[in-house]
């Protein structure tokens, strides 16, 4: 059984390895089809950051997963055949009181557990095991699709959470502006459009699937500036780009909620004026809030919405099929990339690490 693996905080580490058992725990098994690659994976393959299992030197990757059922027992509600992702994030041991009420994506001790990311093995594998309780069913409809379940989670959350934040005017919002058409900006765009709103798209690209993806949403492609967008109600930056920070925290309409998705590398500084930035929030009562990581309410809202999406716009999103012999290759970005996965089904040619599991 062959798995895509890191030593973490060593860049350059990642290669295949052989297990003998499948990864994870829990009493379902779970054949491995898909797995997404994210900024995430790249940061934890460059040694930026991720943890091993307690006691292990390797960390198997991949956090957007999608397997298919091969053994379940009878009363986790799964049978052989379906189709299933992972839930990512384990609520920390304490736990603390979110995580105590399932609300593991609000952990306020930073003990949690993240399978592919922190002290757990992740789904990049042939197979793996998963608690009945964090495993969550797909419609097969949906394809290889269902591999965009885990980055719809983490938009399905931001957006649950900014409905929680306008609901504080009578007013509802018009216009939202999402910076970066990545996946997550695109499917957080997806949302948009499916909430009725009149989504604007920024991004650099002017040539690539992009545009044209967004405009068979609905919705309307920028590659300008910010400050040439109309000013948004909503703003959701999905880049993490430090340059494009300040852009989204002034330009937006009064009231207005900016919701940060993109985690950024630090090392940038820029001169801020920070008592005029205060006094703009201030006086418009705008709200600026961070968002990371989903519970199981997030993947049902996801699987909802990408039930209502076009299930071919859906699958132009995965621009790129890496087979796992040579998953190492989806960790180089090209630009024409929005998803890349690996295909953990394709047959191995390559010998693989023997890494004790
Ligand atoms: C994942 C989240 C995770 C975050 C931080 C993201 O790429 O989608 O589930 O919480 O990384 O580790």
């Amino acid at each position: 059984m062959q798995a895509m693996v890191v030593q973490p905080g060593r860049q350059g580490s990642a290669t295949l390895a052989e297990f003998d058992q499948p990864v994870g725990t829990g009493d379902v098994l779970v054949e491995g089809l898909l797995v997404g690659i994210c900024g995430t994976d790249t940061e934890i393959a460059n040694g930026e950051y991720g943890t091993a299992p307690p006691g292990e030197t390797h960390l198997v990757l991949g956090h957007e997963s999608l397997g298919r059922v091969t053994g379940a027992p009878d009363h986790s509600g799964l049978v052989a055949g379906d189709l299933v992702v992972g839930i990512v994030r384990r609520p920390d041991p304490v736990p603390c009181r979110p995580c105590s009420l399932d609300a593991w994506d609000m952990c306020r001790n930073g003990r949690y557990t993240e399978r592919g990311i922190k002290e757990l093995h992740g789904f990049g594998a042939q197979q793996w095991r998963i608690e009945p309780e964090f495993a969550v069913r797909v419609d097969t409809a949906l394809g290889d699709a269902a591999v965009l379940l885990e980055p719809t989670s983490v938009v399905a959350k931001a957006w649950d959470h900014i409905n929680t934040i306008t609901a504080r005017t009578p007013v509802a919002p018009q216009r939202v502006l999402v910076t970066g058409a990545g996946p997550i900006g695109l499917l957080a765009a997806l949302l948009g459009v499916q909430r009725g709103l009149e989504v604007h798209v920024l991004d650099r690209h002017l040539e690539g699937p992009k545009p044209d993806l967004v405009s068979d949403l609905g919705a309307h492609y920028h590659a300008s500036t910010v400050d040439a967008v109309p000013e948004p109600d909503v703003i959701l930056e999905c880049t993490g780009a430090p340059a494009l920070l300040l852009d989204v925290l002034t330009h937006n309409r009064p009231a207005a909620v900016v919701c940060l998705t993109g985690v950024s590398t630090g090392g940038s500084t820029f001169a801020v004026d920070l008592g005029a930035l205060n006094r703009r929030i201030v006086l418009e009562n705008d709200v600026v809030f961070g968002s990371v990581n989903a519970n199981r309410t997030h993947y049902e809202l996801a699987a909802e919405a990408l039930a209502g999406a076009d299930t071919e716009w859906l699958a132009r999103l995965i621009t790129r099929r890496v087979p796992l012999h040579s998953w190492t290759e989806s960790l180089d970005p090209r630009s024409d990339d929005v998803k890349v996965v690996v295909d953990l089904t394709a047959e191995s040619t390559s010998p693989a690490t023997v890494v004790e599991s």
